[in-house]
């Protein structure tokens, strides 16, 4: 399922991509305009996650989300029927673009992590740190 983020929902985004979901942001497009949000939407085939009621009133299948709090949005998308859970890192939470795996390379800062992971259009790595483990125990949350 590939995601449209309306502006505003920049920490929601995050969530997304670490769960995997290919996530286009609003900001990272530099797109604000609602004519040219339904366009990219359409033509890109995504889902709009919005928290603008007539926005969403102008597609079929966008999501509506309420609430200001992520832990909440996350709980409302989770109610849509969205899969949010962790796995293996797939999506850069920066950029969206895809992850590679890198076998035996491990960070400076981060010594005792085994594997990580670059994005191909970024060039940034990630690996199963502190905030892996963090956003592991909000998901936890949310299905409480
Ligand atoms: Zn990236």
């Amino acid at each position: 399922m590939a995601l449209f983020l309306d502006v505003m929902l920049g920490k929601l985004t995050t969530y997304l991509r670490m769960c995997g979901y290919d996530a286009a942001y609003a900001l990272d497009r530099g797109i604000e305009d609602d004519d040219a949000i339904l366009e990219m939407t359409r033509e890109e085939g995504r889902t709009l996650v919005t928290r603008d009621e007539e926005l969403a009133a102008r597609t079929d299948d966008s999501i509506l989300v309420e609430s200001l709090d992520v832990t909440d949005q996350l709980r409302e998308l989770r109610g849509r029927g969205l899969d949010l859970s962790l796995s293996e890192p797939a999506r850069c939470s920066d950029c969206n673009g895809t992850l590679v795996r890198e076998a035996g390379r491990q960070p400076d800062h981060a010594p005792d992590e085994k594997t990580v992971w670059r994005c191909r259009d970024c060039g940034k790595r990630f690996w199963k740190g502190s905030h892996w483990a963090s956003v592991e125990r909000t998901l936890e949350e949310i299905r409480r």
